[in-house]
């Protein structure tokens, strides 16, 4: 490492829109495309960004309307040396932003000094229990996740606060940027005891704001935070109330143990789409089990997400707040069986282009495992079957239609929607 870290500004293509009564950035999503997404061509709209405080992370910036970040982290033993560089190199080459390397011992540490030498990449760890191993690994990280959870169990007499003290320190002294890592399964032991034990989202929201806080007192703002959990509901959740309370921290988003692909990426996308369109998070990992071979494959999968995200290609009923007519689609997969899904939802569009000005969304879903669950949220919402497309009002289920007959009566319902919605 040792770049020289750019200085944090807003970027070029960064408005400032009255949102309630904060300012909020919008920034036409630049993403940057890699031929590994497969998706190219991306037509892509204002999506609202929160306005969260600018940090450099080596030679990137989050926050504050830049670029989302995408991340991936190493799966190699961090001791074989050339293995790791070689993966390293895999994932800069995908596109990556940021890559965690996992430091468990001293010998994992001595292994990064070496690995910091061989390649060009914004390098992250991860501190386990034992936050001493800040100092030695911070001179060749630009960035220093720790969990507030881990910091209880080493040096147990010591408050937290000395301990992020400590870090903050350490961060300072190396230029490197911190990560507040919250995770579900393993919450401040002190914060879960003040909850109903169904409740996981309030130790970790509590969790979080307390550091945050802590963290703003030293005056060590250069950190992002991360709210990660399994199931993407949670993760939905978690993250809306953080940044309704915290707007200008950066988020970190991601779905932990999401598995392999495409469920995996399934699970992670949902909670993005949900996040990103109401411009929460200002990084992404997409965590999949999948061999060290194809470790890129989360790079790709992130990067095609925020494409997918700024295309309207999107696989749950996503509302970007526009006050238009929001015609979203799924991104398809192997499940679509019949492949003129495609035209149809290029159809759809072009049919319904006379609605333009009416706030009215339409979703159309390309098979029929996931089509009857997603649209309910959609005014209209059509999914794909080998013959018919199925057509739902809300959550009301009108029937399924021939591929050459579904047009005409998705444009008498659009009329009857829009009748409605212009005598009130
Ligand atoms: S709606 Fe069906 S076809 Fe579309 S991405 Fe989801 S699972 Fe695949």
């Amino acid at each position: 490492m040792g770049a020289e870290k750019p200085h944090p500004s807003v970027p070029a293509n960064a408005l400032a829109v009255e949102s309630g009564s904060a300012m909020m950035p919008v920034v036409r999503m630049s993403v940057r495309i890699f031929e590994a997404a497969g998706s190219l061509n991306v037509e892509s709209r204002a999506l609202p960004r929160n306005p969260t405080r600018a940090v450099a992370i080596g030679s990137i910036t989050i926050g504050c309307g830049h670029s989302i970040a995408v991340q991936s982290m190493t799966a190699t033993h961090t001791q074989d040396i050339a293995a790791t560089v070689g993966q390293i190199r895999d994932l800069v080459a995908a596109g990556a932003d940021v890559i965690r390397v996992a430091v468990d011992s001293r010998k994992d540490a001595d292994a990064l000094a070496e690995i910091s030498k061989e390649v060009e990449a914004n390098l992250a760890v991860d501190l386990q229990e034992n936050y001493r191993m800040a100092e030695v690994v911070a001179p060749y990280v630009a960035k220093i996740r720790y969990n507030p959870g881990h910091l209880y169990h080493h040096e147990r007499e010591k408050p937290w606060q000395d301990k992020v003290r400590y870090l903050a320190d350490i961060a300072g002294q190396h230029d490197c940027a911190m990560r507040v890592g919250v995770n579900c399964g393993s919450v401040d032991p002190d914060k879960k005891e003040k909850y109903d034990e169904h409740d996981s989202i309030s130790p970790m929201l509590e969790s979080a704001f307390d550091h945050c806080a802590f963290l703003d007192s030293l005056g060590f703002t250069r950190y992002a935070v991360s709210l990660k959990d399994s199931d993407p509901k949670n993760v939905i959740e978690v993250n809306k109330r953080f940044a309704a309370q915290r707007p200008d921290v950066p988020l970190h988003l991601g779905v932990t143990e999401a598995g392999m692909p495409p469920d995996g990426i399934i699970k992670t996308r949902i909670a993005f789409e949900q996040l990103i369109s109401r411009g929460i998070g200002d990084t992404i990992r997409v965590s999949l089990t999948v061999p060290n071979s194809r470790k890129s494959e989360e790079i790709a999968a992130g990067h095609k997400i925020l494409a997918d995200i700024a295309a309207g290609r999107v696989r749950s009923v996503v509302d970007y707040g526009l006050q238009q007519l929001n015609i979203i689609s799924c991104p398809s997969c192997s499940r679509v069986e019949n492949e003129a899904f495609i035209d149809l939802a290029a159809s759809v569009k072009e049919m319904t282009a006379y609605a333009k000005d009416h706030k009215i969304t339409i979703a159309v879903m390309g098979c029929r495992v996931n089509g009857p669950g997603e649209t309910d949220d959609a005014d209209l919402g059509l999914w794909c079957g080998p013959n018919f497309v199925n057509l739902k009002k809300g959550p009301v289920e009108l029937g399924a239609f021939p591929y050459d007959g579904i047009l005409p009566k998705l444009k008498a319902e659009l009329d009857a929607i829009i009748a409605i919605k212009t005598v009130k």
